[in-house]
């Protein structure tokens, strides 16, 4: 039987000078479920973190599997481990078999007995991990090309689309696209390949929209973040800035992904969207930020991969690149501790004496708390907090711990800006 204690080699464990999301990630995997990181490893063919890092950022070939049923296979084995007791399948007792909650078809159990007393956790999030199952599988549409769907002209002013549902109506085509999806090529394939059944027509369309309303979660924020400074794209050209992106926002990206600004703000100025990141993957938006205004009615992206406050002491303050208008950032996790002395601090500190607008998003209402706090202890002004009416629509599972209520992209923002004003 193997220790149950995590032996997790020297490059998984989070080093001192760690600010990677994802490595901190397969730490917390192994510290839920030992071994599990290990799996992930096994599954993907690779021997050890430093290749799956390679394989992320593009620079090995990656993950090759012979055919897509091999893949679907090697990607649910990742989450087979019991989810009462924690076991995997190489702990098993011979004979006993991993079975799925029937229910949703997410989680797993060793017995019958372990599934009985998990249920008073499990039954909390059971309906919602049974979407969680079906979006993991219906993203790999994206990867063909099939997801995100195009968008439509806006008929109506920015300032009138407040929410989700103030867009959706604005989008005529949007049902009849997600209908062609359903009925693809691509579609049937998948449902060949992996090991369930086909979920029903409702089912699938909804889950094209959550996947879609995450990508397009992150432009609409950007958009609200511009207008909740109250600055113009029609007098002058924009230069907004995503700090701490992440391989997940620049893997597979596009150097159309951020045109639905342009629907938005019909006949804009130019806006150019600079992603800053350590985790910036290699790829067609990896491209020199602006000197001058990029092309008129336009949205222009590039990428650098570096600290943001590296990024703007090499190339802002060279004066290699154009200084922002505002900054946003995609849920930074700055509450968590080790992030925000080694990588956001720096950060934090320059926007805030630089007086830049800024704009962070959060997982959650917690993560909001937390956040704010460590803000009010840096003496940051904030303007605004709350929920944002852009969430991602699609859950999020943690994987470890699937009974923990998922969490939604982008649910929450904070806005702030310069010192905190001094009282007398
Ligand atoms: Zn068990
Ligand atoms: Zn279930």
């Amino acid at each position: 039987m193997a220790s149950q204690t995590p032996a997790l080699p020297q490059s998984y464990a989070p080093g001192a000078n760690s600010i990677f999301s994802d490595q901190s990630g397969f730490f917390s995997l192994d510290s839920n479920v030992p071994g599990l990181s290990k799996v992930i490893l096994n599954q993907l063919n690779m021997k050890d973190y430093g290749e799956y890092r390679a394989a992320v950022e593009g620079k090995s070939k990656g993950v090759l599997f012979r055919n897509y049923k091999e893949m679907f296979q090697k990607m649910e084995e990742t989450f087979k481990f019991c989810t009462g007791c924690n076991r995997l399948p190489e702990h098993l007792t011979e004979g006993q078999t991993l079975k799925r909650c029937v229910k949703c078809l997410n989680v797993y159990y060793c017995a019958k007995d372990c599934q009985k007393k998990d249920w008073p956790h499990h039954k909390k999030v059971c309906k919602i991990l049974r979407l969680v199952a079906i979006d993991r599988l219906v993203e790999w549409l994206i990867f063909t090309g099939d997801l995100p769907i195009p968008t439509q002209k806006w008929s109506r002013s920015a300032a009138d689309v407040k929410s989700w549902d103030d867009w959706l109506p604005i989008q005529e085509d949007l049902p009849q696209s997600l209908e062609k999806i359903i009925s693809s090529a691509n579609m049937a394939t998948l449902w060949k390949n992996v090991s369930r059944t086909r979920p029903d027509v409702d089912d699938l369309r909804q889950s094209l929209w959550r996947i879609q309303s995450e990508f397009l979660s992150r432009v609409l924020t950007v958009g609200m973040a511009i207008q909740h400074f109250a600055l113009d794209p029609y007098s002058k050209p924009l230069t907004v800035h995503l700090v701490g992106v992440s391989h997940n926002e620049t893997m597979g990206a596009r150097v159309t992904d951020y045109d639905e600004l342009s629907h938005m703000f019909s006949g804009h100025q130019g806006i150019e969207i600079v992603m800053v990141g350590p985790e910036v993957v290699d790829g067609p938006i990896v491209r020199p930020p602006l000197r001058a205004f990029g092309p008129k009615h336009k949205v222009y992206i590039s990428a650098y991969k570096s600290l943001y406050h590296q990024f703007w002491e090499d190339v802002i303050e060279k004066g290699d690149a154009a200084k922002p208008d505002i900054v946003v950032g995609f849920h930074p996790g700055f509450h968590a501790n080790q992030g925000l002395v080694e990588g956001w601090l720096p950060t934090l500190l320059l926007l805030r004496d630089y007086n830049i607008p800024s704009f962070f998003t959060m997982y959650s209402e917690m993560e909001l708390k937390y956040s704010l706090e460590i803000l009010l202890e840096l003496e940051v002004h904030i303007i605004d907090s709350g929920p944002n009416p852009f969430t991602s629509q699609k859950p999020e599972q943690v994987q470890a711990c699937p009974n923990k209520p998922p969490v939604y992209c982008n649910s929450h923002y904070v806005q702030f800006q310069g010192l905190l004003p001094q009282q007398d």
